[in-house]
C-alpha cells in the first residue's frame, strides 16, 4: 500500500522491526546514524537500502524534522556504503521514493543504492 508521507510514524513498520533486530536483514553497514542492508527483492546486481536510525517516515519528514547532525550522519553513511561496496569508480544510482507518486511502500525513510553494472534509463517509460 502506498505510504502517506505526512502520516505519523508507525513504529511497527518493517524497517523499524529490522532496526530493533526483530526481523533479520543482510546487513552491509551500520554506524550511529544509519543501517544498510541488501534489498530482499533486488532490482540490480547491487541493491542496498540505507535507512536512518531515527523514526522518520519519508524524505519529507526527515528533511523537515531531523537535526543537522542526523542529516549529515545519514548522508555520510550513504557515501560510506557506496565506497565500502566498491561502487564509486564504476558509478551507482541513488533513489528515494516519497509517497504515492514516488511508489514508496515502506513508511521509514530509505535510500535505494543501485550498482554493479549499467543501470539504464533513469525512469521506466
Ligand atoms: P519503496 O518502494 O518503499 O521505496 O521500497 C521498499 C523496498 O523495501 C523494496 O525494494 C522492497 O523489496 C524492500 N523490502 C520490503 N520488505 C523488506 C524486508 O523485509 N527486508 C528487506 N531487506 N527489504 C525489504
Amino acid at each position: 500500500m502506498a505510504v502517506d508521507p505526512t502520516a505519523p510514524y508507525d513504529p511497527e513498520n518493517i524497517f523499524a522491526k529490522i532496526l530493533r533486530g526483530e526481523i533479520p536483514c543482510n546487513k552491509v553497514y551500520e554506524d550511529g546514524h544509519a543501517l544498510a542492508f541488501h534489498d530482499i527483492n533486488p532490482q540490480a546486481d547491487v541493491h542496498i537500502l540505507v535507512i536512518p536510525k531515527g523514526a522518520y517516515v519519508s524524505w519529507d519528514d526527515f528533511s523537515e524534522h531531523a537535526s543537522d547532525q542526523e542529516i549529515a550522519g545519514f548522508v555520510r553513511a550513504v557515501g560510506n556504503v557506496a565506497r565500502e561496496n566498491g561502487l564509486v569508480v564504476r558509478g551507482y544510482r541513488l533513489l528515494g521514493n516519497v509517497g504515492r507518486n514516488g511508489g514508496q511502500e515502506v513508511p521509514h525513510l530509505h535510500v535505494h543504492l543501485f550498482g554493479g553494472g549499467p543501470l539504464g534509463p533513469m525512469l521506466a517509460r
